[in-house]
């Protein structure tokens, strides 16, 4: 027997604003710069803690055991820092490039979240306020790429670069203007677009004019499974319920169908979705809609410590009687749905988006 997301299911859910910082871990070098020194003007009563490098803060990465901090850590710690190695790296599924990264961890804490991979598991926001250097290096790659010479999967004219890897770029606008300035930088290049995927509804956003430069990807999935697995992320209602808005503001709006959970009656419930997505939005919205399919992975060691908070998240994403064992490129052994059952869940759901969203344009599915 498959198990099935119940209707309504509690979470650990907290009721706690997204952020409360009460704590700034800093480096030293990141405080002296503009962009730190906003970040401590944000929050002026906040202790203050100097620590070496933003990679090395036990308390707060290292002690997986310690579950039931995670939220209150996500919620009151900031961590400032400086980001050393810049680089703009291939991708050419989602984006063409992986931009360096302007911040990593995040406030939510969606169960099967890969961000925390390399610095544990509680991972609040790191902000990294060497923005200007970030920034100066983007420039100069647009500019050696040129004008793109053919179409691609990313986009059929400009250079994609994801800004959003480690983190959810609409919640790190809360922190500071890194996020803002990025959208600025790339609303002045036509020969490139910035693309994030996020699951939180910032409308601070609708003032920043991206002239179709900046490509936001609201992530959904049912709502009923949002519920138990999306922790403390925006309701899947008002994510739909903003695209409008982003549109009409200026951005490219696409969306990530991610992950996709298979649990008894997982394709009517997407059916359902994607019903709400189409009476969700308007015609300007939907002819420049295009989706990204993104079936779960998860991994062992994450499974582990989710059941010492969330073990009802685990009867949904830890499922060996479907999913095989695979090495991923770090050495780190995920699990996915077995290959022959993926590949028809894949078809099932594309089938049904072609059916219930005729022009959404599926960007790729995997
Ligand atoms: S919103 Fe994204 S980055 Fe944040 S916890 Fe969820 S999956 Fe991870």
């Amino acid at each position: 027997m498959t198990p099935s997301v119940p209707a309504t299911t509690s979470t650990p859910t907290s009721v706690r604003p997204l952020l409360d910082v009460r704590r700034i871990y800093l480096e030293p070098a990141a405080a002296a710069l503009p962009r730190g020194q906003q970040v401590l003007q944000r929050w002026p009563e906040a202790e203050l803690v100097e620590v070496a490098s933003h990679w090395q803060i036990p308390e707060l990465h290292g002690d997986q055991a310690n579950v039931d901090r995670w939220v209150r850590i996500k919620t009151e710690a900031l961590v400032l820092g400086v980001k050393k190695s810049l680089s703009a790296r291939p991708n050419g599924r989602s984006a063409d490039f992986i931009a360096p990264s302007t911040a990593n961890g995040c406030a939510m804490a969606c169960a099967y979240c890969y961000v925390p991979r390399r610095k544990g598991y509680s991972n609040p926001v790191t902000t990294f306020a060497n923005i200007e250097q970030i920034s100066g290096y983007l420039s100069r790659h647009i500019a050696r790429q040129g004008p793109k010479p053919e179409p691609n999967q990313c986009d059929p004219e400009a250079w994609v670069y994801d800004i959003g890897e480690n983190s959810d770029c609409s919640v790190d606008a809360l922190v500071c203007d890194n996020v803002a300035d990025l959208v600025a930088l790339f609303r002045e290049r036509p020969s490139a677009k910035a693309s994030f995927a996020t699951k939180y509804v910032n409308r601070d956003l609708l003032d920043w004019d991206p002239r179709g430069r900046t490509r936001i990807r609201f992530s959904l999935m049912p709502p009923a499974m949002a519920k138990l697995t999306d922790v403390r992320t925006s309701p899947v209602a008002e994510r739909i319920a903003a695209i409008d808005d982003f549109v009409a503001a200026g951005y490219e709006v696409h969306v990530n169908f991610s992950p996709v959970i298979v649990t008894d009656g997982w394709l009517d419930q997407w059916s359902d979705l994607l019903s709400e997505l189409h009476d969700g939005i308007g015609a300007a919205a939907r002819r420049q809609l295009a989706a990204e399919v993104i079936f779960l992975t998860h991994n062992e060691q994450l499974h582990e410590v989710n059941l010492g908070w969330h073990p009802r998240a685990e009867e949904v994403l830890w499922r060996p009687d479907l999913q095989e064992p695979k090495r991923s490129q770090n050495g780190a052994t995920n699990v996915r749905y077995r290959s022959g059952a993926k590949r028809r869940y894949v078809d099932e759901l594309e089938g049904l988006i072609r059916r219930q969203l005729p022009s959404c344009r599926i960007r790729y599915a995997f």
